[in-house]
């Protein structure tokens, strides 16, 4: 099962950051949190990002990516844990963070508080309406 983004729903509230830092540390603490949402505000929109596979060097990708007419940098549809990141690393140890789908069997805390649907869990490892999943350490679907 994976967590699948609907980006264009996200509005940014942040609530799936709080509730992921709770369930796993009980702080609310967005920077303990598996997931991030990224943030462009002078265009307007939220790109939520769920933690996914630690690597210990950063990679050599470093086209830009084009989708639906707005660029984005070469990490943006990158889930790992990676020393060109800033987040993903639990603050006080630096131990790098990975999404659990809050046990097993899943029951994903982000998923169940987000009001807009922007968080679905799904069976299949394959998107079913062409949005982005999370489960690659680099696997734009475009
Ligand atoms: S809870 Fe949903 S709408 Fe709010 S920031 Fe997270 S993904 Fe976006
Ligand atoms: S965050 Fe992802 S895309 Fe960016 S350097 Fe690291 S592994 Fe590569
Ligand atoms: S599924 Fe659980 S561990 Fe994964 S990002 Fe959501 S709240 Fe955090």
């Amino acid at each position: 099962m994976i967590v699948q983004i609907n980006h264009d729903q996200c509005t940014g509230c942040g609530t799936c950051e709080i509730v992921c830092s709770l369930k796993h540390y009980g702080v609310i603490n967005p920077r303990k949190a598996r997931i991030k949402v990224l943030q462009n505000p002078v265009e307007g929109y939220f790109y939520p990002l769920v933690a996914g596979p630690y690597t210990d060097a950063a990679c050599s990708y470093k086209n830009k990516i084009i989708l639906h007419g707005r660029e984005y940098d070469k990490c943006s549809f990158c889930n790992a844990s990676c020393p060109d990141r800033p987040f993903f690393k639990e603050p006080d140890t630096g131990i790098p963070l990975k999404c659990d789908l809050c046990g097993d069997p899943p029951d994903p805390m982000c998923v169940k508080f987000c009001v807009r649907d922007a968080l679905v869990l799904v069976d299949s490892e394959e998107p079913d309406n062409g949005e982005e999943e999370i489960a690659e350490p680099f696997k734009p679907v475009f």
